[in-house]
């Protein structure tokens, strides 16, 4: 990055840093709760934020071509939560909002366009016991159907 754009970019910095701060962390805790839900159901063979496939999904089974985002209420607008913009640099956080949404649509049609079956769920679902309980079945669901679930599902013993 070269001096003048960290310069331009320092007006916006420390309010990004700080609402990037706040809202990230929830994300990552967002993200955490999913793994863990899906390691509690007995779904197995998965891997988080695999850098490799576009758009880094929080949740890819690489075999079966699956991919699942979590799209955070704030970065991706959502029209349930409708979260408030941070007080200042409106027009920065709506461009950015929108950009979000234009970049996963994009990366939507570039994995389904490859054979992905790809899940967008939103943050709130995943925080809320009945959101989160429809999110694995529809999970299983896909898995299912993707057939071959040989070694998805742990077998009682294989728990400890
Ligand atoms: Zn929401």
């Amino acid at each position: 990055m070269s001096l003048s754009c960290v310069m331009v970019d320092n007006l916006t910095r420390d309010v990004r840093k700080k609402t990037m701060r706040a809202v990230k962390g929830k994300s990552t805790r967002i993200e955490k709760r999913l793994f863990a839900l899906l390691a509690s159901a007995g779904i197995r063979g998965w891997k988080k934020n695999v850098v490799a496939i576009r758009g880094k999904p929080d949740i890819a089974f690489t075999e079966h071509r699956v991919a699942i985002f979590i799209d955070g209420c704030f970065w991706h607008g959502c029209p349930v939560c409708a979260k408030k913009l941070p007080q200042t640099n409106r027009r920065y956080w709506k461009r950015k909002i929108k950009r979000n949404i234009e970049i996963a649509e994009f990366t939507n049609r570039h994995l389904r366009r490859r054979g992905w079956r790809v899940v967008r769920v939103w943050g709130h679902d995943v925080e809320r016991g009945d959101g989160a309980t429809k999110i694995l079945d529809r999970i299983h669901r896909i898995l299912l159907v993707r057939e071959n679930t040989r070694g998805i599902f742990s077998s009682s013993q294989d728990k400890k």
